[in-house]
């Protein structure tokens, strides 16, 4: 059985831009919780947004190096634009999993039609490392629409997996990744039970989104949680607690083991790195939206 190490509790929100209030589930800036070979997660809770037609809420142009965003949209919509000459509509269910690599230069906002008829709003955004060697790798994305990322049926009618990334039973999830790594969005119906596991040498997170979770048959863990494990073999069991459906992510994969200089938008190995980093985007090396 793989144990549980530590829950982390929920997070004071912040606004990204005008568009999205987040929870910082995790994140490397502050060091404590080995969480590699991911970066952080935000996580924008269901939120109601009025129909709005003045101006798009969201983030304007801004750049990214050195590893790799993946926006999973819950509810809602967010259009998106970049200097890799990629761009469109991330709907519901959709995922894009955005490689910033070399350098890249991007903007997120809530989509026109999500504007103006307003609603429901949730919406999780993942960095995922790039080991030394992929920091350089051209820019680029992979937009995943829901149709195409598999759904895996658990045991007992537990619930569903959804392989946006990674392997269960033998399925592959729908992106490509630099570095072995999972990210599973798991469903779990209300008081249903299940067990999962990843490989032994991944690094295994899992953040829940909704609902209230018992891990291994111990702890509880409930919405806007972090929940570390140990290293080792053996699978986790999972009950939906309190008579409610539960939702959470899993994140596993094996750690890049590499130092991390960060500044903002940039993750690179050392502070060089990051000063060529800022020479090059101030530099236009990054390109243009559109251009
Ligand atoms: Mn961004």
């Amino acid at each position: 059985m793989r144990q549980v190490k530590q829950i982390y509790g929920a997070r004071p929100t912040h606004w990204v831009g005008d568009g999205f209030q987040v929870q910082p589930l995790f994140s490397h800036g502050d060091g404590r919780i080995d969480t590699d070979p991911f970066l952080m997660l935000d996580y924008a809770a269901p939120m109601e947004f009025k129909p709005n037609t003045a101006h798009p809420r969201g983030v304007g142009q801004h750049p990214h190096k050195g590893f790799e965003t993946v926006t999973i949209a819950c509810q809602g919509e967010v259009a998106h634009r970049d200097s890799s000459g990629g761009g469109g509509i991330i709907r519901e269910g959709d995922v894009q999993w955005m490689t910033a690599g070399n350098g890249i230069i991007h903007e997120e906002f809530h989509s026109p039609a999500f504007s103006e008829r307003g609603g429901q709003f949730e919406m999780v955004q993942l960095w995922v490392n790039l080991p030394a060697i992929h920091k350089t790798t051209p820019a680029g994305y992979q937009h995943l629409a829901n149709a195409e990322i598999p759904v895996i049926d658990l045991p007992d009618q537990a619930g569903t997996v959804r392989l946006i990334a990674g392997e269960l039973d033998g399925r592959a999830g729908a992106a490509k990744t630099f570095s072995p790594i999972n990210v599973w969005e798991v469903e779990l119906q209300a008081d249903a039970e299940t067990s999962l596991s990843v490989p032994e040498n991944h690094n295994l997170l899992m953040v829940v989104l909704r609902g209230e979770v018992r891990l291994n048959h111990q702890q509880e863990a409930k919405e806007g949680n972090l929940v570390t494990f140990e290293n080792g073999s053996g699978s986790v069991a999972l009950e939906a607690t309190h008579g409610k459906a539960a939702k959470l992510l899993l994140l596993s994969g094996v750690p890049i083991r590499e130092p991390i200089a960060a500044y903002g938008p940039f993750v690179m190995n050392t502070d060089a790195e990051i000063r060529q980093a800022i020479h090059d985007f101030n530099a236009g090396k990054f390109g243009l939206i559109g251009g």
